[in-house]
Order: C-alpha cells, then sequence, then structure tokens
C-alpha cells in the first residue's frame, strides 16, 4: 500500500512538497469546486486538512504518511505550511483551515441540497455545531451528528449508522491522524462520497471554543490563542520548533 501511495504521489507534480508530503496549494474556493466535483463523481475520495504538526507527525509513522500520500486533496491547514511552501519556493497563498471548510460546504448545502454527517468530539457538541451551522446557513442539509468518544464494540454499529445516513460529505473531527485512519478503515463501507478530517472544528463551531479574535487570526497567531485556551495543545506547539528546524536544514527543492 506504502508503495502505492508513494507512486500516486509521484504522480502529482501540481502538489507543493513540504518534508515529502505533497499539499495541494489550493484556495479555499478551488477546495470546495474540488470537493463538489469529487461529490459529483461519486467515488468514495478522501480530504486532509494538514497542518504543520501532521507533517511532522507522518515522518515517523508510516501508516498515517501513506494515507497523506494517498489523499484525494490535501489542504494548507496551518500558517506553518504556508511558511514552508515559502520557504520552498511554491508559495501558498493561504490556509484551507478544517473550521473554514467546514462552514464553506454547509453553505454549499444549503445551495445544493448535499447531505452532510458530523462525526466526532464530545457528546453533545457534534450537535451543537450542526445546529449552529443551520443557523448560519438555513436548509444546510446535516442528516447526522455522532460524538467521537465510542468503545470498539460500538465502531461497526456507528459505521452501519453513518452508511444507513447516506452522506455525501462525511466530517471527523477525532483529531490528527486518528479520524483519517478511522476513515480510512471504513471508507467504503461508510460510501461518504468525500470523507474530510477536520481535528477541533466541531468545538470551534458549536461555540465551544472560541475562535481567535480577528485581529490574532490576522497575525496568523490563532494557534497561540487556542494553545492559552487548551493546554492540551502543547504537545502539538511543542512539534512546530522540529518542524521549523526539519524544513530549514532541508534542500531548498529537493524533488
Ligand atoms: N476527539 C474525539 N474522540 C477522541 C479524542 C478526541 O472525538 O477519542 C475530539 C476532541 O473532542 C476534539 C477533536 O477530537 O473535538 C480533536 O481536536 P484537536 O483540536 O485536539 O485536534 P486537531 O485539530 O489538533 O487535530
Amino acid at each position: 500500500m506504502m508503495k502505492a501511495a508513494v507512486e500516486r504521489n509521484a504522480g502529482r507534480p501540481d502538489r507543493v512538497q513540504i518534508l515529502g508530503i505533497g499539499i495541494d496549494p489550493v484556495t479555499m474556493m478551488e477546495a470546495s469546486a474540488r470537493i463538489e466535483r469529487f461529490i459529483a463523481e461519486g467515488v468514495p475520495r478522501v480530504v486532509v486538512t494538514a497542518d504543520a504538526s501532521g507533517i511532522v507527525a507522518a515522518q515517523s509513522d508510516a501508516q498515517w504518511r501513506d494515507i497523506l500520500l494517498g489523499a484525494d486533496l490535501v489542504t494548507p491547514d496551518s500558517a506553518g505550511i504556508v511558511w514552508a511552501s515559502r520557504r520552498v519556493g511554491s508559495a501558498i497563498a493561504d490556509r484551507v483551515s478544517g473550521v473554514d471548510l467546514v462552514d464553506e460546504i454547509c453553505r454549499l448545502s444549503a445551495k445544493k441540497g448535499h447531505r452532510l454527517f458530523f462525526l466526532g468530539a464530545r457528546p453533545g457538541v457534534a450537535e451543537q455545531a450542526a445546529d449552529r451551522m443551520r443557523l448560519h446557513h438555513p436548509g444546510a442539509n446535516i442528516v447526522g451528528t455522532q460524538h467521537g468518544y465510542f468503545s470498539q464494540d460500538d465502531e461497526n454499529g456507528i459505521v452501519e449508522h453513518i452508511r444507513e445516513a447516506k452522506p455525501d460529505v462525511l466530517f471527523v473531527a477525532m483529531g490528527i491522524p486518528r479520524q483519517e485512519k478511522f476513515i480510512v478503515a471504513h471508507l467504503y463501507e461508510m460510501a461518504a462520497k468525500v470523507s474530510i478530517g477536520v481535528g477541533g472544528s466541531f468545538d470551534v463551531l458549536s461555540g465551544s471554543v472560541r475562535r481567535a479574535p480577528r485581529l490574532l487570526r490576522k497575525l496568523r497567531l490563532e494557534w497561540l490563542w487556542r494553545l492559552i485556551l487548551n493546554p492540551r495543545k502543547w504537545r502539538k506547539a511543542l512539534s512546530l520548533p522540529t518542524f521549523v528546524w526539519r524544513v530549514i536544514i532541508s534542500p531548498k527543492r529537493p524533488y
């Protein structure tokens, strides 16, 4: 599987290579257009919103690396990735974050009726996020929600529940890379046309976690805000210096 994924990635010269992982240099509009195309095509597709800590984790987790290399779309979901893209000489314009992607797909769903399923976060949070999205985008067709704290024994039942809801787009918010491993393990059983890992997005969209003030977001310091609110994130933040260091010491155009 690993070899096949590497070959697929080698066939994607349009991707910006950061520490051996290809990132699609897409804007939000381009990302949502591709997702709409995936929905129309109807073959189960995997979308990853990649951040710097995910790229670092991929250096030592072969299964996760393989998923990233084989994904149908990898969006640049962190300021670190945008910075690194400039460094390797293929500037990516801006982030395409999980939160913004969920919001945009909900907007499209309200217009076109795409069926959406929210899986992940603490009990009640996915439902709250769905309610907020229905308020923001009246008509958004969210056909099911399920929290992300289930046991192994419940997994098959949840997969079946998702399959029965027939989602066009399945958002999975259980943290990188657990959510992507879940998606790949059940991709064809769940049969969503597009499955997207969106990390802590439901916490943000439900209002459980406040988004950083606009000024901090503009200064690309949202990570600092989230760090202050959620000390659990320190471990993740600690991978940032590793990311920066590895990007700096890697050849400018390694591929
Ligand atoms: N989560 C979950 N099941 C778990 C562990 C975590 O659904 O067993 C959820 C958690 O409640 C949070 C999300 O996964 O909503 C992870 O958010 P975080 O911001 O830590 O992830 P990241 O965006 O960094 O991948």
